[in-house]
């Protein structure tokens, strides 16, 4: 019976090895091909009765060199040959990717009379590698070719890519990116702690106030200096861990063009000062400050006497120059903190933080005097203009903008009434 069971355990294993998927090839130690398999026969298009007896170097192309012979060399010294990847050659030639592994083969004495070959046809898997390798390199050279800086962390906020666009914005090269904490980087230090608060929200679930938002922050260069950055970022999953895929515009640009137009929106053509509108934003401004912090704040308003006829005599475009000198004029006395703007044609308004009744006063007339004694030159000589002021104080009385408009108005209006070229007091 014991010799029966070990007969049977010989023909199960040779139906096993002729049936089995991969290549299957017996050789003896010097070479010569003893047994092949339907794998093999099918992979590589010989026969048995053609392949039998002759060397298995045969199933080797040409260009692989030294490869069986070292292999022949690792099963002299008793040692087979691990699993690894490496051509063989059809009958017609052709190539095809295979595992191959080399095992030695002992008689019952132990001594080593052979090896079996198992060759696995690996096509599948190398197009597979293939196909992702290439897909790695097309995203490469997305990323390389990005005007935006790409940026992947890992859900401990380390940077795990890095492309050229974030070396040339930030100033770090891939080297010294890789590997750092994304905030420590790029986020000044104020900033940081606000900036990681999400991480580990993150980490767990993927999910983030900045996931597959566009939000806008400021960023760190190497040098220390900062812009403004738009940032969109991507969530993904890599080997059971959560991603975040950044891509970042530096904002500097747009920010100088945006703050050029508001400064085009905000300011009066033909003076530089501020237009009504501005005025009146920053006005607003001012007495919300005034009010919470209890603080003095007082108004001027002036228009031109008599304008209507210096535009008559002497034509519009010498008016234009009129309104310049007095622009001029007006801001010769007026210090940095004070708002001046044009509330429209010959009607301007002063807004003075930190000044009383009394000081307001003062400078009105400062630029009262000032314009009365400043003679406009005209080809044929020269003129002088004057202005009528009103000024009155944020308070009790006047407890809003449109109070102490209307109050500095009025004021005015008696400046007017009283005989022009005067400044009066609202209250
Ligand atoms: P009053 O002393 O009462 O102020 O008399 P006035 O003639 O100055 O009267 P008013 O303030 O109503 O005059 C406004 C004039 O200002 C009318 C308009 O022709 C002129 N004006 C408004 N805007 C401009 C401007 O941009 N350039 C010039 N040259 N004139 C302007
Ligand atoms: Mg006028
Ligand atoms: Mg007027």
């Amino acid at each position: 019976t014991l010799l029966r069971r070990t007969d049977q355990r010989r023909i199960f294993l040779a139906s096993i090895v002729e049936n089995s998927r991969d290549m299957i090839v017996g050789q003896t130690l010097d070479g010569a091909i003893v047994s092949w398999n339907k794998s093999a026969e099918r992979a590589f298009g010989y026969k048995p009765q053609e392949i039998i007896g002759r060397d298995i170097s045969l199933l080797a192309p040409p260009e692989l060199g030294d490869e069986p012979a070292r292999i022949a060399r690792q099963l002299a010294q008793g040692v087979g040959v691990e699993p690894f990847d490496t051509v063989r050659m059809r009958k017609n030639g052709e190539r095809f990717p295979v595992s191959l592994t080399v095992s030695p083969i002992r008689n019952d004495a132990g001594k080593i009379i052979g090896a079996s070959a198992i060759a696995r046809d690996i096509t599948e898997r190398k197009a597979m590698e293939e196909a992702l390798r290439e897909r790695e390199e097309r995203i490469r050279a997305i990323s390389r070719a990005s005007l935006d800086a790409i940026v992947v962390i890992d859900d401990a906020g380390r940077i795990d890519f890095w492309n050229p666009a974030a070396e040339g914005m930030f100033g770090y090269t891939e080297q010294e990116a890789l590997g750092r904490e994304v905030h420590e980087l790029i986020t000044p230090p104020d900033q940081r702690e606000a900036a990681r608060a999400g991480m580990a929200a993150f980490a767990r679930s993927g999910q983030g106030l900045v996931v597959n938002n566009i939000l806008n922050f400021m960023a760190m260069r190497k040098d220390g200096s900062l812009f403004p950055v738009e940032r969109a970022v991507a969530s993904l999953k890599l080997g059971g861990r959560w991603y975040a895929l950044g891509s970042l515009r530096d904002q500097t640009e747009r920010k100088q063009a945006e703050d050029r137009l508001r400064e085009l929106a905000s300011v009066d053509e033909l003076t530089g000062i501020f237009n009504r509108r501005r005025f009146l934003e920053l006005a607003g401004q001012a007495v919300d400050q005034a009010k919470r912090y209890n603080r003095p704040l007082s108004l001027i308003m002036l228009d031109v006497d008599r304008f209507k006829r210096v535009n008559d005599t002497y034509g519009h475009d010498f008016g234009d120059v009129v309104l310049k000198t007095l622009c001029r004029t007006c801001r010769s006395v007026l210090r940095e903190v004070d708002v001046f703007g044009r509330l429209g044609g010959e009607e301007f308004a002063v807004l003075q933080p930190e000044t009383d009744l009394s000081g307001a006063m003062e400078a009105a007339e400062r630029i009262r005097r000032i314009q009365a004694a400043t003679p406009i030159p005209r080809a044929d000589g020269q003129i002088t203009v004057t202005i009528s002021l009103g000024v009155a104080l944020l308070g009790p009385a006047f407890p809003t903008l449109e109070a102490l408009l209307k109050a500095a108005d009025e004021a005015l209006y008696a400046a007017k009434r009283g005989g022009r070229n005067r400044v009066e007091r609202a209250g």
